[in-house]
């Protein structure tokens, strides 16, 4: 049995398996390790997931999308192509593609997952990242928080024992967890984010202040023009360094030019690194623990790259972080860590595992006296309770010959109900009595993959009630589930083989896009060079081809960022 481990990122998604006591990363078609989470539709209109399809990103913005997993749990569409996706489905498609990356490599179908999701996911976006593993044909055995998994991956890694903090910023999403690794078993202690904060926020930073210092704005630029210059800041953001980077872009007409260099990345990014603050001040809070018992900083994800965020968090912390792992994989290491443990790996036997609920989870009840009531929140599982955790709390009729009880199921923190994430109601029939004399016990069991069974008895008549939070109004129902099923069997996809070269081609397509004069038309003539080859159909010449078409596009995207 193979379980499949799935780092479903913002920007980009990784799997891995367990075997042989160690985390094995599997390439995709391409030869990557890491595939962009990005989906697009070509124009015979064909399926591209990956990074043929954010090469497409510049050159076909209207038939391409990406960090769509900022759009999990709700029920925003997206067009591409002129159809209608949900992130749900979207997502799906990155999956599928991991899982045939997984096939091709393994030589065996895979039917198994662990997925991982930000700590602070909530319950709707837990559910829709669980759907778009189905939708991909695949069980999913367990969602795993993405700041778990990297601890996994370091306590196995360095064999070290005591408190980790994983300060986790992807693309989108900022997650710190507090953990302790003690005789085996891994303890979530506390954990807290912004799910709107991510190295993406860098770029679209500089990208602003870079318009602003050629005095234009967003809305005065081409999308093409604005894609090809948050491209170069996205390029220029990794390779920030005390030596200055010439930027040129175009825009409102006119050409402009741009010198990075770190002093003016900091200034500019210097609201999002005070951004780190909070986060990282509220989960050491709720974990009860000082920076001085810390036994080690981890970092994760792709942002953490940034020297600035490097030493943005050894200042907070007052200590240098550990990257022994490549902060691109230590989720999908923790991921197959626990794909391990699911299948009882050997190597695996001493770990245990367990995790907190990211929320708090309550349910909405009146305060109040003599007919003067107020609605207000009444937690019964506080979040960071570590998980599996089941809490019964008792609630009174408020008026005579009440014979209803109607129970809101809400998570969040805010005493007004209103203004937290509604999971769901239930109405509970009471026998006709005098205020305060009838009661219901209302038990909220929650699982390891964040989900929530509300279980409610009338105390008079021991009656029950029982409700799995599943269908929230953004998740997906059966109905719906087996609709997109349908609309994606149909979509056609690319050959894998073909896919390098799609790949290749969407490449020389954008530089062909971004360059001009010479360059342009150089570029367009090696593009028709290839073409011709392809069409041409003989596998030898092909694979010669693509190797020198490669090589060539590879000197041109050099030069052009030059
Ligand atoms: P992830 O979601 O973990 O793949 O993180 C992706 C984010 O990390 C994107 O915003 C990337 O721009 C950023 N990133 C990846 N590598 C680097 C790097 N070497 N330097 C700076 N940022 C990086």
């Amino acid at each position: 049995m193979t379980i499949l481990a799935i780092d479903l990122g913002t920007t980009n998604s990784a799997c891995a398996i367990w075997r042989d006591g160690d985390a094995i990363y599997i390439p995709n078609k391409l030869g990557d390790l890491l595939t962009p989470s990005v989906v697009g539709i070509d124009a015979r209109g064909e399926v591209l997931v990956g990074r043929a399809a954010k090469e497409r990103l510049i050159t076909n913005p209207a038939d391409t999308v990406a960090v769509f997993k900022r759009l999990m749990g709700t029920s925003h569409k997206v067009v591409i192509a002129n159809r209608t996706f949900n992130a749900v489905e979207l997502s799906s498609l990155v999956i599928k593609s991991l899982k045939e990356d997984a096939e091709a490599f393994l030589g065996c179908p895979v039917e198994q997952a662990v997925i991982s999701v930000p700590a602070y996911f909530n319950d709707n976006q837990r559910f829709a990242t669980k759907k778009a593993g189905e939708l991909a044909g695949l069980r999913v055995d367990r969602l795993i928080n993405e700041p778990t998994a990297a601890a996994m991956a370091y306590g196995l890694h360095e064999k070290k024992e005591g408190v980790f903090v994983v300060v986790d910023l992807g693309g989108g999403t900022l997650d710190v967890t507090v953990l302790e690794f003690f005789e085996g078993v891994m303890q979530v202690h506390a954990s807290a984010g912004d799910n709107f904060l991510g190295g993406e926020d860098f770029v679209d930073a500089m990208v602003d202040a870079a318009l602003k210092l050629a005095g234009c704005d967003r809305s005065g630029l081409s999308p093409t023009e604005l894609h090809q210059l948050h491209i170069k800041m996205e390029t220029a953001k990794r390779r920030i360094s005390g030596a200055a980077q010439e930027i040129t872009f175009t825009g409102a007409g006119q050409s402009h030019s741009i010198s990075v260099d770190s002093d003016w990345f900091v200034r500019v990014v210097t609201p999002l690194l005070v951004r780190l603050q909070r986060p990282i001040g509220n989960a050491l809070r709720d974990a009860g623990i000082s920076p001085s018992e810390i036994d080690e900083v981890v970092l994760v994800g792709g942002a953490t790259k940034m020297a600035a965020v490097r030493s943005a968090v050894a200042k907070l912390f007052r200590r240098l972080p550990a990257c022994t792992i490549d902060p691109d994989f230590a989720v999908v290491k923790g991921g197959a860590v626990q794909a391990g443990l699911a299948t009882k790996d050997a190597a695996l036997e001493d770990l245990v595992l367990t995790d907190v609920c990211p929320f708090t989870l309550g349910i909405n009840s009146l305060d109040g006296d003599k007919g003067e009531y107020l609605e207000v929140f009444s937690p019964i599982i506080e979040r960071n309770a570590t998980v599996p955790v089941s809490r019964v709390k008792r609630f009174y009729t408020v008026a005579d010959n009440q014979t209803e009880i109607k129970i809101s199921v809400y998570q969040g923190e805010h005493r007004q109900p209103s203004k937290n994430v509604f999971l769901g109601s239930m109405d509970i029939a009471v026998p006709n009595n005098r205020a305060m004399e009838e009661s219901v016990d209302v038990r909220f069991s929650y699982d390891m993959n964040g989900i929530l069974d509300v279980d409610v008895t009338v105390v008079s008549s021991g009656r029950k009630y029982n409700k799995v939070i599943k269908n929230s109004p953004a998740s997906l129902s059966e109905e719906e589930f087996k609709k997109s099923l349908a609309r994606l069997q149909k979509l056609k996809f690319h050959p894998r083989e073909s896919e390098k070269n799609r790949a290749l081609l969407a490449r020389g397509e954008r530089l062909y896009e971004m360059s001009l004069g010479e360059n342009r038309e150089r570029i367009g003539q090696i593009i028709s060079g290839f073409e011709a080859v392809l069409n041409r159909q003989n596998e030898v010449d092909i694979a010669k081809a693509q190797k020198e078409f490669e090589q060539r596009l590879e000197e041109y995207d050099l030069e052009e960022w030059l």
